[in-house]
């Protein structure tokens, strides 16, 4: 382990042109070989032969790193191509959405696949959950009741209880019991007298700052206790990058840029009903002067809010909307010890929109305000139109995304973020800024813009998929979509161990890479990207704590 761990880390520091330039050659020796036998039919074609089919994958954020994840894993050639230096460096994931508790107005079954996407992909990425509960507080000045959200919390139970009696593996969020609690103005008032515990174990104990700094004028009873974790983006950058380079069929091209996808043999091209099997993809890699070319026998859009500039070389008509939010990182180090995550619901968009405390080890707090003033923007929410399937964001934004924030505005946006939360959680206000934030444009496929539970779109003629996750639990179901898409498509056959290793999360990456490697690579990916290398640590980890053994709270 000890020499896997420093080969790892090394490779986290420099996964980059070195290593292009070694699978740029493995390209052409590759494209050899193919050419050799591209004139076979695929009746003709062994089992080898098959699992030497191409995808590409553009974009390498969680969407696309999840898909290549999968396919690697059934040996298909699988290319990343991904502009940024790493993988997963885009819009953030801080909740794992496991029953989607943030979003009051989203639909039951929503709720439900977000649960079941949440549990799989947990699975897939054990390292990156920080276990600890999330409080959700209605409050007073809002026309909802907590009641209201108890008939969605049972079903959510039960849903999760269906879970663990298909596999008790999945038995990730603590008892089904315990899914959620309910705590009363009186149990709170106890609480706040109790002494806080740096380290809770207990739900209880988790409660108590809740207790003692929420401002309880301010917020209707009961407060609702839901074991809904959070998810570190660096671990989950860091998971995937070591998944990846265990596998041999993996070819990960960081720093590269897709410039132009043309279809190879398009029969028909004319018709609307034309079919596509190949593709060429034009790429650039930050330390070559050219553009190089890939065919590839299927391709996959995962670019992200970006998708629409695919869809239009690709020439798919598609309706979408893309948003740009941020939330902004501050340190409060009067917390006493660990505490749950926040969430003050409120009306979206308004400025009494939702307000998330979102923690993170080392007194590291992440703040979004779903206010104009704080997490949204007054002309962040942008629309496709005929023209293109790419909806314009105002440059102002894309310049954040393309080069960071600016710091004046980023400084007023976290101190209001601050003020924000402190209205509930009073010494908050003591918290300080520090200059930095996770952001970024999420797309959202249609026109609803509540949508949350989206995955990909598959254009099967055309042998073309487009990942469009909202929430990037949904990446692993999408993946599936596409290996379904594939066996049908006669590129793979889905029939095999390898396969059947996925539905029992059996990674090969896991085997491997234990919560030390992981914490390695994920610090300098943290620090690398501006963040305090604390940030990517998680103070309870999924397989050192299960929250099986907390006890609810007494009556
Ligand atoms: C503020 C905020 C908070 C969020 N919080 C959560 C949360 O708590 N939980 C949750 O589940 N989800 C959350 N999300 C949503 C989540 O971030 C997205 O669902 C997820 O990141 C989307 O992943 P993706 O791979 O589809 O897109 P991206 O992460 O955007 O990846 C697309 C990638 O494609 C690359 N790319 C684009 N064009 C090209 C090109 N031409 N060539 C090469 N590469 C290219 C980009 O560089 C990028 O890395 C949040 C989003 C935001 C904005």
């Amino acid at each position: 382990m000890t020499d896997n761990f420093s080969k790892n880390a090394s490779q986290a520091i420099l996964h980059d042109a070195e290593s292009q330039n070694t699978d740029a050659q493995d390209i052409d020796l590759k494209e050899i070989e193919f050419s050799e036998t591209k004139l076979d039919t695929v009746a003709a074609a062994t089992k080898d032969e098959l699992s030497k089919k191409r995808v590409g994958i553009l974009g390498g954020g969680t969407a696309g790193a999840t898909i290549a994840i999968r396919l690697a894993a059934l040996g298909l050639e699988t290319y990343v191509f991904e502009k940024k230096k790493s993988l997963i460096d885009g819009p953030p994931m801080c909740h794992l959405h496991a029953g989607g508790n943030l979003y009051r107005e989203i639909p039951d079954e929503d709720c439900v696949a977000l649960l079941k996407q949440c549990i799989d992909i947990l699975r897939l990425y054990p390292y990156t959950i920080d276990v600890r509960p999330t409080v959700f507080a209605v409050p007073t000045r809002d026309e909802g009741l907590p009641e209201d959200l108890l008939p969605r919390l049972d079903i959510l139970t039960d849903a999760y209880r269906e879970l663990i009696a298909q596999d008790s593996n999945n038995k990730v969020l603590g008892e089904p019991e315990n899914y959620y609690q309910l705590y009363s103005h009186e149990q709170l008032i106890a609480l706040s007298e109790r002494e806080q515990v740096a380290i809770p174990s207990t739900i209880d104990e988790w409660v108590i700052p809740v207790a003692k700094y929420l401002d309880l004028n301010k917020v209707k009873f009961p407060l609702i206790v839901v074991q809904e974790y959070g998810w570190n983006i660096f671990r989950l950058a860091a998971s995937a990058q070591l998944a990846l380079e265990g596998y041999e069929h993996a070819h990960v091209f960081t720093n590269t840029e897709i410039k132009q996808v043309m279809p190879v043999d398009c029969e028909n091209c004319t018709n609307a009903d034309h079919h596509v099997t190949k593709w060429r993809v034009d790429y650039q890699q930050a330390s070559r002067s050219q553009p190089e070319s890939i065919e590839v026998d299927y391709l996959v859009n995962a670019c992200g809010f970006r998708t629409g500039v695919i869809d239009d070389m690709v020439g798919v008509k598609v309706e979408r909307m893309v948003e740009f939010k941020s939330s902004y990182i501050t340190h409060w180090g009067d917390a006493g010890g660990q505490i749950p995550e926040i969430i003050v619901y409120g009306s979206r968009g308004t400025p009494e929109g939702m307000a998330q405390l979102t923690p993170y080890p080392g007194g590291y707090f992440q703040i979004h305000g779903m206010s104009k003033a704080i997490t949204l923007f007054t002309d962040g929410l942008v629309a496709s139109d005929k023209a293109s399937a790419q909806p314009q964001l105002p440059p102002q934004y894309v310049h954040y995304i393309e080069d960071g924030w600016d710091k004046a505005p980023l400084q007023a946006r976290s101190q209001q973020a601050i003020e924000y939360v402190a209205e509930f959680v009073p010494t908050f206000n003591s918290a300080r800024t520090v200059g930095n934030a996770l952001y970024g444009g999420q797309q959202i496929p249609g026109q609803d813009d509540t949508l949350r539970v989206a995955d990909v779109s598959l254009y099967s003629n055309i042998r073309y998929a487009r990942a469009e996750n909202v929430k990037a639990s949904s990446t692993l179901i999408a993946a599936d979509q596409i290996v379904n898409e594939l066996t049908t498509l006669g590129l793979i056959d889905n029939d095999t161990a390898e396969n059947r290793s996925r539905y029992a999360h059996d990674w090969a990456y896991l085997a491997n890479n234990d919560s030390l490697t992981i914490d390695k690579v994920a610090r300098v990916l943290a620090e690398d990207r501006g963040f305090p290398a604390a940030m990517a640590d998680v103070n309870h980890s999924i397989r050192a704590m299960a929250l099986e053994n907390l006890t609810p709270a007494q009556p």
